[in-house]
């Protein structure tokens, strides 16, 4: 199934899954016989596999959404980047992509590689993302026509100059033909609702797929909020500081948190979640169970 089937006609909400390669074997190996499973198990209708900076994590990323669909029989996603890659690289990759089956592709520009402030593109290269989605539907037919999502952000890309130009740059995706958009994961419904509400407003008719990443310590919010703009609501970032280091603590709000945003979304009409489920499945199977 492509992207784009899981959200026709659908009767529950659509639950995926976002993992990332490990960097050790012996991490690969706890993620395919354990981690997977466990994943699986919740009911997820697919799962996606990132790809790391500079296309260096491009074998993991493919053996594991592999492991996913060949050996565990569910549908799988590459994440794949412009980072410092041709198109005749990019073309390669995807076309390893096809050979193991994979229908699905999450088509991103990336960002700059570290020590880098500005993103450069290749010179054989693409620079944004919707000339990678435009370039995938050129090369393709309707026999290897693969599913394609982009990247949206509620509260607005770190470059781009407002929330009106990032939504026209993603209208640029869209018309270049991708089937959904999963966003960036964010701590406030109220952003989605109005983000969703604009996009809907510049004419785009595609699935917006809220991603959310339950929070588990304070040092991850911390980060999170310096790397992506996710702006945390004051009664939770309260909760947090009452609870300082005592992680376990910290994780508790967090499952609650993400389960009560889960269930506000849902009702609220949101096809499905996005779980950035950070190679960690606890707090994941108790949400995904209250769900
Ligand atoms: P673009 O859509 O190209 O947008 C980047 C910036 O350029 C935005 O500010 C936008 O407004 C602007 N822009 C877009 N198109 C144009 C245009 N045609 N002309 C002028 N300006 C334009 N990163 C990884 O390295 N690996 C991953 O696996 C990965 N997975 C992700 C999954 C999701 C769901 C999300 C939300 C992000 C992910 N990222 C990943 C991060 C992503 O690569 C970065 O956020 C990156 O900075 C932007 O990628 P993009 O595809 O949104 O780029």
């Amino acid at each position: 199934m492509r992207f784009r089937d899981f959200f026709k006609g659908k009767t529950r909400p659509v639950i995926s899954f976002e993992i990332y390669p490990p960097k050790t074997k012996r991490g690969l190996h706890a993620l395919k016989s354990r981690l997977l499973p466990k994943l699986i198990e919740l009911g997820p209708s697919y799962i996606t596999v990132t790809y790391g900076a500079g296309g260096s994590t491009q074998g993991e990323t493919l053996e594991i959404a592999s492991t996913v669909k060949n050996e565990l029989g569910l549908e799988a996603a590459c994440h794949l980047t412009c980072v410092g890659a041709s198109k005749s690289e990019i073309d390669d990759i995807i076309g390893r992509i096809r050979t193991e089956g994979i229908n699905n592709i999450v088509a991103l520009r990336g960002d700059p590689p570290t020590g880098q402030d500005q993103f450069v593109a290749h010179e054989e290269g693409f620079n944004h993302a919707n000339e990678l989605v435009e370039h995938i539907r050129a090369t393709e037919d309707s026999n290897s026509r693969v599913g394609l999502a982009v990247a949206g952000y509620p509260e607005k890309h770190l470059e781009a100059e407002s929330l009106d130009v990032d939504i026209e740059n993603l209208k640029r995706k869209v018309d270049a033909d991708a089937d959904i958009v999963i966003t960036q994961l964010f701590y406030d419904n109220d952003a989605f609702y109005d983000y969703r509400d604009k996009v809907a407003a510049a004419g785009i008719d595609i699935p917006i797929v809220p991603g959310l990443m339950p929070i588990q310590s304070r040092s991850q919010v911390q980060r999170i909020a310096s790397l992506c703009g996710a702006t945390l609501p004051k009664n939770l970032l309260g909760q947090i500081e009452d609870a300082g280091d005592d992680d376990e603590a910290v994780k508790v709000i967090g499952t609650e948190q993400c389960t009560a945003q889960s269930q506000g979304l849902i009702r609220n009409g949101a096809p499905g979640i996005h779980y950035y489920v950070l190679n960690r499945s606890p707090q994941i199977r108790r949400i995904v169970r209250a769900l």
